[in-house]
């Protein structure tokens, strides 16, 4: 490899990565209603760029989905910002993720200091995720499995994120909810997917909330390498 070709990383970081294009999405996320200063504080400092392929770097701050393979997506950062900042309102400690994907979302709960639990059901998608936890220092649990059945030997979780669109919520997740605790997935067919916030009191009783339109890819079944 040419010493050109080995400074190009540095070039990108001072240009489209750089930390002045992260805050010009920050704002872009203020003006479109997220204002939990945490949550935009954590999308400010974990660089989303290194959670795509190279090639897609220089579109990583841009407030859209990317593919990351296998037919997946890296989740639009205002979707994120909007899902953890639904989460933050019953400050959590314990926090469980269905979908692992680039592993993103993940890292925006760590930096929030989060005891991050997260489940992916495609092996490689998993590998590489784990792989830049290690890079950015960041102490997540993850499980290569079928995210359906949830990870109970490690809950009850205080807030469970769900990545991916289920027809119906998942019983067994909300089984893994503590009281107080707090869901949010996004449920329905490819056409017409809403953003539901569960919430279950100190009683277990549930209360049903729904943030808004969204579209994710869908959540299924097995797992595979
Ligand atoms: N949170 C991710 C978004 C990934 S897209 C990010 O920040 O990048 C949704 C992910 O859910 C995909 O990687 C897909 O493989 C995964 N998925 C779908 N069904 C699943 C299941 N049953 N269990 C675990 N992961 C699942």
């Amino acid at each position: 490899m040419s010493l050109r070709m080995r400074l190009q990383p540095e070039a990108l970081g001072s240009g489209m990565t750089s930390q002045r294009v992260r805050d010009r999405l920050v704002e872009r996320l203020r003006g479109n209603g997220i204002s939990d200063e945490r949550v935009l504080n954590a999308i400010r400092t974990v660089p989303r760029h290194l959670f795509v392929d190279e090639a897609l770097a220089t579109r990583a701050y841009e407030d859209t989905a990317l593919p990351i393979g296998h037919g997946q997506t890296i989740s639009q950062p205002w979707v994120v910002a909007k899902m953890t900042e639904a989460l933050m309102q019953v400050e959590p400690t314990r926090v469980l993720e269905i979908g692992t994907g680039s592993g993103y979302q993940a890292a925006i709960l760590a930096a929030l200091g989060l005891e991050v639990h997260t489940v992916e059901r495609i092996g490689e998608l998993l590998r590489t995720a784990r792989k830049r936890f290690r890079q950015l220092g960041m102490n997540i649990r993850s499980k290569h499995d079928d995210g359906r059945i949830g990870w109970a030997e490690n809950g009850p979780f205080d807030a469970i994120l769900v990545t991916a669109a289920a027809p119906a919520l998942v019983d067994a997740l909300t089984e893994q909810l503590a009281p107080g605790g707090i869901l949010v997935a996004p449920v329905g067919p490819a056409s017409s997917q809403s953003l539901l916030r569960l919430h279950k009191d100190a009683d277990g009783r549930i209360t049903q909330q729904t943030l808004g339109p969204v579209v994710f890819v869908p959540l299924l079944s097995g797992m595979i390498d």
